[in-house]
């Protein structure tokens, strides 16, 4: 690899700085010998105190000169009393979407086998830890539909949300579905309500005619209310499931709560676009900005870790050098290091900086 890979950060507010730190620390030893162009920018509250905006003219310049975007997390207490399209991840997060086109959205949730105790859900059903990457369709369906309005029907009110898919969506985010799938163990589990919505029908038929280009994929369907419970009775059974918005949106969130620990989940929305051989993507921790624990120095740091170890496969395509990542992570997890989050008796209690310092020292 001899192109610079030109990323621009967003590290936002409340423990976003802090967990940003920890994540260019180990992305700048991993990237040992490549050339990574990393430029900083203001986001969200930080940059509305300094700037009058969330998202500044200057850092969506930057974003549109880059080939990814590591983004922390914005919002908190502060710039809550804003006007609701005034608040940071609205007038940040959803123009930066809408801008690249961000497209598909990867949750995976990992449940490592020494935190399976962490998991909600009963230990014979999480021993051994599971690994689901969850493929949520991002721009299209419930949420973006037309006509969207509240209107007066007599003497009642009535509210209409429009579901809309078409062939060329699905087609899109099931390719990366399936490509993705690829990389691990083959199988792709596809989720939608087909018994009831004509947008099943479409999503289960462009599904099974896609899957004709890729033989060497298991695919199998699921109806969305019996993937949210085979999800609780056997995770470890599933590895990657793709959806639509909607259905993404909740799923997503409940197979985090499987794991048990936000702190350590990251995902990545990918673009329409390339510039030259990478795919744009913005890589973010599924948390939020944890006003409650901001600035005490005890925020986990790897999902912000680990969301830079997706941006390097994902948008560079150096696979190996994410893999590495991720086993330094697991290795620091297993070797005992805890922040509070994930903290239990017997293991080491650790500060964000001292996780990150941990997984830089088990860097290969
Ligand atoms: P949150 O994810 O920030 O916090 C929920 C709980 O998880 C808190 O107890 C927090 O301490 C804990 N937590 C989250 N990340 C952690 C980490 N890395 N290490 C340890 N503990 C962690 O969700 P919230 O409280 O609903 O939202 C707080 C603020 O963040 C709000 O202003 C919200 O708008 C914003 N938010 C931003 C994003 C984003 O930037 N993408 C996403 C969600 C929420």
């Amino acid at each position: 690899m001899t192109k610079k890979l030109s990323i621009a950060v967003l590290a936002g507010d409340g423990i976003g700085p802090e967990v940003m730190v920890q994540a260019l620390q180990v992305l700048r030893k991993a990237c040992k010998g490549i050339d990574i162009d990393l430029k900083e920018c203001l986001v969200g509250g930080a940059a509305i105190d300094a700037t009058g905006k969330a998202l500044p003219e200057n850092t969506l310049e930057v974003c549109a000169a880059s080939d990814a975007i590591l983004f922390g997390s914005v919002g908190g207490p502060k710039w809550e009393p804003l006007p609701p399209n005034e608040q940071p991840e609205r007038a940040a997060l959803l123009p930066l979407r809408k801008r690249f086109s961000l497209f598909a959205n990867l949750r995976p949730a990992i449940c490592f086998p020494e935190l399976a105790a962490a998991s909600p859900l009963r230990l014979d059903l999480v021993a051994g830890g599971f690994d689901i990457l969850c493929i949520r369709e991002l721009t299209g369906g419930l949420y973006f539909g037309k006509p969207k309005e509240t209107r007066q029907e007599g003497t009642e009110r009535i509210a209409i949300d429009t579901m809309i898919y078409r062939d060329s969506e699905v087609e899109r985010i099931g390719r990366l579905a399936f490509e993705v799938a690829r990389t691990r163990k083959k199988n792709v589990v596809s989720i939608d309500k087909m018994n009831v919505l004509e947008n099943g029908l479409l999503w289960r038929s462009v599904m099974k005619q896609l899957a004709g280009e890729y033989p060497d994929i298991e695919l199998s369907h699921l109806l969305v209310d019996n993937a949210a419970m085979q999800f609780i009775r056997s995770p470890r059974a599933f590895d990657v499931v793709v959806t639509e918005n909607t259905f993404g949106d909740i799923l997503s969130d409940e197979l985090a709560m499987l794991t048990g620990s936000i702190g350590m989940l990251p995902s990545a929305s990918l673009g329409t676009g390339h510039r030259g051989e990478f795919r744009f993507g913005l890589y973010e921790p599924s948390g939020g900005s944890a006003p409650d624990i901001a600035g005490k120095g005890i925020a986990n740091p790897i999902a912000q870790i680990l969301s830079a170890a997706m941006m390097l496969q994902y948008t560079f395509g150096l696979d190996e050098v994410a893999r590495g990542i991720e086993s330094a992570v697991r290795k620091t997890i297993a070797s005992g290091y805890r922040t509070r989050d994930i903290f239990s008796p017997d293991t080491k209690l650790v500060s964000t900086a001292e996780m990150g310092a941990a997984i830089c020292e088990n860097l290969g």
